[in-house]
């Protein structure tokens, strides 16, 4: 069994995280490759490694002396390797990184060099082979990320070790130049490394006990949900939940390959489990999410619904303004548009041009909506759910201005204003996953 284990940057902030690290690896032979992130921030007011790299690079660029800007970066790993009592000098590779940023060779290639570093070092720390990522992971050259060739050029570069570490993060284009994918892409990596050696399990260490049930600045000490679907996931990550870098799913989710969010400063506790499917009994509630500032664009028109083509004119303009739309709850001679609200500031004159296309008899804005997603695959099954949701809203005094409940019956999505945001996801908490 071969299991892939990536961890995150405050997992590597120091060298006691790197202990927990070895630790945790050593602890199961199954625990095969490991991805690491740069060092993230060891307190509070610190700098995470892959900021401080943009940083330096920038201020190189803007005629900085280039060895003195690195010198912070030197000193954070070396003071690593020197708490480790490794027997490793890296001064070649600091060399040829700062040649490298005098020389301009990208923003992506700076930024990756923390990943790169720090994989250098844990390898050396944990006895494993280290494998560089511009190696193994494709772009084209256009930029554009290339998994066929990802998966071949993995496989064949992972099938030869045993044990290895393999950087997070970047990649690199035909001509060698090194990309990244966007910022917390190692969790991108990890899943990739994952589907190349058909991994049984990939995990995904971090410094929270797994994914929460909702928003923990919004619920106190939420609780942690132990089991959910790839879709369900999908649903919350995309209503806001910070949980795994977007596309960190779809590899794995492929491969049919289960990811196990965990705690590395509790690694005795099972974290979440993320499934393609299961038959467990599902509770009602799996979490909850939400984000604020959408705007609403009601249409209103005499025998809309006779009107062939009216949604598609609109949608057309979408299309073509490059507006992504949310929802669009609809009545017999009414219409509505809910895009996010930056998409509405963006586009000076939106409404006359719909106008134009739509010939509505009325039209109106409304601003500051917010959306909920309830998520939970239990749903289905069971009766009732969506009158204690809206139950619960009414108790806490929360008007409700949208409901849409997706095809799937996976979740209830409801809108409301902006200022009833954290109210109505207390309130949906209390109801369910107190009660359950
Ligand atoms: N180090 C990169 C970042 O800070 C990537 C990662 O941590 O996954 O975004």
């Amino acid at each position: 069994m071969v299991k892939v284990v990536k961890f995150g940057g405050s997992s590597l902030a120091n060298a006691n995280q790197f202990k927990k690290v070895a630790e945790i690896v050593r602890s199961d032979s199954a625990r095969r490759y490991v991805v690491p992130s740069a060092p993230g921030k060891r307190f509070g007011a610190d700098i995470k490694v892959t900021d401080m790299l943009y940083a330096c690079y920038d201020a190189i660029g803007e005629g900085a002396n280039a060895e003195e800007e690195f010198r912070p970066i030197v000193e954070r790993f070396d003071g690593i390797i020197s708490a480790l009592n490794l027997e490793l000098d890296l001064e070649t590779e600091y060399g040829t990184i700062v040649r490298n940023f005098k020389a301009r060779a990208g923003r992506d290639y700076a930024a990756s060099r923390g990943e790169y570093l720090c994989g250098i070092v844990l390898a050396k720390f944990l006895g494993f082979h280290f494998i560089d990522a511009a190696r193994g992971v494709k772009f084209y050259p256009n930029g554009e990320f290339d998994a066929d060739l990802t998966e071949a050029s993995l496989q064949v570069l992972l099938d030869k070790h045993g044990k290895a570490v393999i950087p997070g993060f970047y990649g690199a284009k035909p001509n060698g130049e090194i990309k990244t994918f966007s910022r917390g892409g190692s969790d991108v990596t990890g899943s990739l490394v994952a589907k190349a050696v058909r991994a049984a399990l990939y995990e995904n260490w971090t410094d929270v006990p797994g994914v929460l049930l909702a928003d923990p600045r919004i619920v106190d000490n939420p609780k942690v949900i132990k089991t959910l679907t790839y879709r369900e996931l999908r649903e919350l990550s995309y209503m806001g939940a910070t949980v795994l870098h977007e596309s960190a799913i779809f590899p794995v989710r492929t491969a049919k390959i289960p990811i196990n969010i965990r705690n590395t400063n509790t690694p005795t506790l099972p974290g979440t489990m993320i499934v393609p499917q299961t038959d467990d009994n599902p509770t009602l509630l799996t979490g909850i999410a939400g984000k604020k500032g959408f705007a609403v664009i009601n249409l209103e028109k005499d025998e809309m619904n006779n009107e062939i083509g009216f949604l598609r004119r609109i949608l057309t303009l979408f299309e073509a303004e490059g507006i992504n739309f949310e929802h669009i709850p609809s009545g017999i001679d009414t219409l509505s548009v809910i895009i996010s609200g930056d998409d509405y500031k963006s586009r000076p004159g939106l409404i006359d041009r719909i106008t134009k296309v739509a010939r509505p008899d009325r039209l109106s804005v409304e601003h500051d909506l917010a959306l909920v997603a309830i998520v939970g695959r239990g749903m289905r099954e069971r009766r009732g759910t969506a009158t204690r949701v809206f139950a619960s809203l009414a108790h806490a005094g929360v008007n409700i201005k949208m409901i849409d409940q997706g095809s799937s019956e996976l979740n209830i999505i409801v809108g409301i204003k902006n200022d009833d945001f954290e109210k109505a996801i207390r309130a949906v908490y209390d109801t369910f996953a107190l009660s359950e």
